[in-house]
């Protein structure tokens, strides 16, 4: 499992992100988002998604990347089909991941929520390696942040606009590794 020095949760890379800010005085973090992405749809090879949140999309070389390169978005942590995770934006700041969003009443999840990207899609199975570094990472996050205690897909803060992760993310996997996490059933 990869480590950058300084960090304490497995993480292989760090690739800057200009998309993210301070989270709000006293905000803490007590939800994870997961998100699904691949660049272009589909495509789980090469460097796209790093471009994409680091703002240096090309948009020459894919009609997808020149309808989306405007947005600003980032996540913290970006999780490959091989497993190697990228960290974009330190979890201390707020990336900007869920968008409009609301869970158990408040909204805008940005300000106390951490966002991770998995590679992939809504119509491909996500990989063993990605959940095992799925998993590592929810739990290291929680020892450096005490109140975060659950974790959601984009699709539950989001609905009727995300679906992602999608219907191949498995939430009772999930929820049978995090027995003292809230996680939803595979019902979404
Ligand atoms: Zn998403």
């Amino acid at each position: 499992m990869g480590a950058v020095k300084g960090t304490v949760w497995p993480v292989d890379r760090k690739v800057a992100s200009p998309f993210c800010d301070e989270r709000p005085p006293g905000a803490e973090v007590t939800l994870a988002v997961i998100h699904a992405i691949s660049l272009p749809p589909g495509v789980f090879a090469g460097d796209a998604v790093e471009r994409f949140f680091s703002g240096r999309l090309p948009p020459a070389e894919h009609p997808f990347f020149a309808e989306i390169m405007t947005l600003r978005v980032s996540a913290h942590f970006f999780v490959r089909r091989s497993g190697e995770t990228i960290e974009f934006v330190a979890p201390e700041r707020r990336a900007w991941h869920a968008g409009v969003s609301c869970w158990r009443g408040q909204s805008r999840c940005n300000d106390f929520s951490v966002g991770i990207e998995l590679e992939g899609d809504e119509r491909t199975p996500f990989s063993v390696a990605q959940y095992a570094r799925l998993v590592a990472l929810l739990q290291a996050l929680r020892d450096r942040f005490p109140k975060l205690r659950e974790v959601v897909g984009h699709c539950h803060v989001a609905p009727g606009r995300k679906r992602d992760p999608g219907p191949y993310f498995q939430w009772d996997w999930l929820r049978r590794q995090l027995t003292d996490w809230e996680v939803p059933t595979g019902e979404v």
